[in-house]
């Protein structure tokens, strides 16, 4: 989020880490939130891709209450039988081997690098490097900061930490020049989709000619699902659309549809890095946020929620694309599933306080795309009302804009 939408008076104990928008939130259910004056929000946003099965979803709020007068936590000293069971069901819809739990995005990521260094070490690497994308989001953590691709992100933070390569992103070639020449390198690490850095899908064919690559030169394949995983993309995780197995990937978002928890799971040989001693977490995998996972990977099957993600994604993007077709500002309607970007020839802001204004949450992100991450729970007419909306309100943003810029 960025600075602008600070709110007037700054009289919070919270530390502004965010310029937030001007409202409370106090209640939601479904795809709905309502502030502390009653007003009422379709919720597009779904807490950044998280709350996949929206608001107080029933099933999960029984699971953690069942688990909450069972066990909370009892750390990672002992087996815990739940997240014995998200791990195995994790793993089969993954089509991968192991779990690392965690509790955030960023986390999970952490967990890859270390993984990569593991590798690369193993291979006789003494100072191993990972190939990180230009605009790449991989959270806030030093490691994890230095990896994202935004400078905005690491100022002030410096020094940043050492064995990341930047390639710009979907360019094979670009890596391929790498692979002649740095012989450091011991992985790859980049999103499906970039999510914060403007819903920008890798080219068709991408990830499979990566994965080929990894294979050829001893690399990790290393994807950050964290924003395109649990079905958002309409499969289960945006790399299962070219069919390709990565050896390491970060989940966390949707996972736990508002739970904290975060995973980083690996295939093959990169599972068995991880020893004893070599990584831990008090929290992470902790009883009450596998219960949650576990209620919303049963609900996700149960509902067939996946595919009906990639169903309203359609749905959606089909709509905005005849409704913007005559609008010039409109540069691109790109993304996936139900993750959507509307990428405008303007900085266009201002368009999240107005859509709030309008009883719709919706983010923008990379300062010009309009971004939607809505709930797979919609109905058909709660989707075609969403377009709607977002359409006739991404109209208006732009003649009110064009009507600015133009001298009388
Ligand atoms: C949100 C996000 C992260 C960071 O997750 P946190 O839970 O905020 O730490 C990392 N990678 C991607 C792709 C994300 O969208």
């Amino acid at each position: 989020m960025s600075p602008e939408h600070a709110t007037t008076a700054n009289t919070s104990s919270v530390m502004s880490s965010y310029g937030r928008l001007p409202v409370a939130i106090e209640r939601g259910e479904g795809v709905w939130l309502w502030d502390v004056d009653g007003k009422k929000y379709l919720d597009a946003h779904g807490g950044i891709a998280v709350c996949a099965l929206g608001h107080s979803n029933r099933p999960i709020a029984e699971a953690i209450a069942d688990q909450a007068t069972t066990l909370l936590h009892c750390s990672n000293y002992y087996t815990i039988p739940v997240q014995e069971q998200l791990g195995t069901e994790l793993c089969e819809i993954a089509g991968m081997d192991k779990v690392f739990f965690c509790n955030s995005g960023a986390e999970a990521n952490e967990a890859c690098i270390k993984v990569a260094r593991l590798h690369g070490r193993k291979a006789g690497i003494e100072n191993p490097s990972i190939i990180v994308m230009d605009n790449a989001f991989h959270g806030r953590t030093l490691a994890t900061l230095t990896a994202t691709g935004n400078r905005k992100i690491q100022a002030g933070f410096e020094p940043l930490v050492p064995g990341f390569v930047r390639a710009p992103f979907s360019d094979l070639e670009a890596l391929e020049k790498i692979a002649a020449t740095n012989k450091n390198v011991a992985a790859v690490m980049f999103e499906p989709i970039q999510g914060e850095g403007g819903v920008n899908p890798a080219q068709q064919g991408y990830m499979s000619a990566v994965r080929e690559l990894c294979d050829q030169n001893n690399w990790l394949m290393m994807v950050d699902e964290v924003q395109t995983g649990m079905g958002r993309t309409g499969k289960w995780f945006a790399h299962q659309h070219e069919n390709v197995v990565p050896d390491v990937m970060a989940v966390a978002k949707a996972l736990g549809n508002g739970v904290p928890i975060g995973a980083c799971l690996a295939h093959g040989a990169a599972a068995d890095l991880i020893q004893p001693g070599s990584h831990g977490t008090t929290f992470g995998g902790n009883p009450l946020a596998c219960r949650a996972a576990l209620s919303v990977i049963e609900q996700l099957k149960s509902g067939n929620l996946v595919a009906r993600a990639g169903e309203l994604g359609n749905r959606i993007s089909e709509r905005l694309k005849s409704k913007l077709e005559n609008s010039p500002g409109v540069v691109s309607i790109r993304g996936r599933g139900l993750m959507i970007g509307i990428e405008l020839d303007t900085p266009c802001g201002e368009l999240m306080k107005m859509a709030m204004q309008e009883g719709v949450l919706i983010t923008v992100t990379a300062d010009s795309v309009a971004r939607i991450l809505p709930p797979y729970i919609l109905s058909d007419a709660e989707a075609d009302d969403l377009a709607d909306r977002l359409g006739s309100m991404v109209i208006r943003f732009l003649e009110k804009n064009t009507a600015v810029a133009e001298p009388a």
